[in-house]
């Protein structure tokens, strides 16, 4: 993890956060507890990420899985088309980690609103850009390599084929978390999640939203 945030996060917005945080180092280390997260010094310009030993070890059990942030901005957020498995949960924990480093060269990241809408707009753009699957991939590769196994398969119980069946294109449906309810319109059919184009006052805005959150819109006009 260490390897790849350097290699496949820090190298390429290098030159950017030191336009904003001159002279701007990376060090990434692992810790021997849960604890995960970025830090960075002014006075010597230096960023530490750190990956906690046993928060890597919680990511390979389906119970323990379950409370990290990780777990549930790939759900809510439908990242990895919102599976929530070893290898997504370990490549995106690189991504949370490194959007914080890319929020503070930025600028925003304020006292008590550390994961605010700024820091999901880049986290967004990191899985839009393909740098979380290029971070697990490279994860994946690594372990191989070093006889390790990271597991690939979904820590759900949750059957979201199962569930996606009940949807098909041109369905219209509501989605979103209570009091956040939107509209919209189903385009697209992905492996885990789907494509909706949104109708009503949200016209205009595409989401991809995990089958656990939409529902049939029937009768709502
Ligand atoms: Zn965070």
């Amino acid at each position: 993890m260490c390897a790849a945030t350097e290699a496949l996060l820090w190298g390429p917005a290098r030159e950017w956060v030191r336009e904003r945080l001159p002279a701007s180092e990376l060090r990434c280390r692992t810790g021997s507890g849960q604890a995960t997260y970025h830090q960075f010094d002014p006075a010597t310009h230096q960023h530490v990420i750190t990956y906690g030993q046993r928060m890597v070890a919680a990511k390979f059990e389906s119970q323990s899985a379950h409370g990290w942030l990780s777990t549930r901005e790939i759900r809510k957020y439908g990242y990895f088309d919102g599976q929530v498995s070893t290898a997504n949960l370990l490549a995106h924990t690189c991504c949370h980690e490194f959007a914080h480093l890319l929020q503070s060269a930025s600028g925003k990241r304020k006292r008590g609103s550390v994961h605010n809408a700024a820091f999901y707009r880049i986290l967004e753009e990191m899985h839009d850009s393909g740098a979380a699957m290029a971070v697990r991939a490279f994860l994946l590769e690594r372990a191989t390599h070093q006889d390790m196994m990271i597991p690939t398969a979904s820590l759900d119980t949750f059957n979201a084929q199962a569930r996606l069946e009940h949807f098909a294109i041109g369905d219209n449906v509501l989605f979103g978390t209570e009091g956040r309810q939107r509209q919209g319109e189903v385009i697209r059919i992905n492996r885990r999640t789907c494509t909706v184009e949104g109708t009503g006052r949200w016209r205009g805005t595409r989401y991809r939203v995990p089958v656990s959150l939409m529902s049939h819109a029937e009768n709502v006009y």
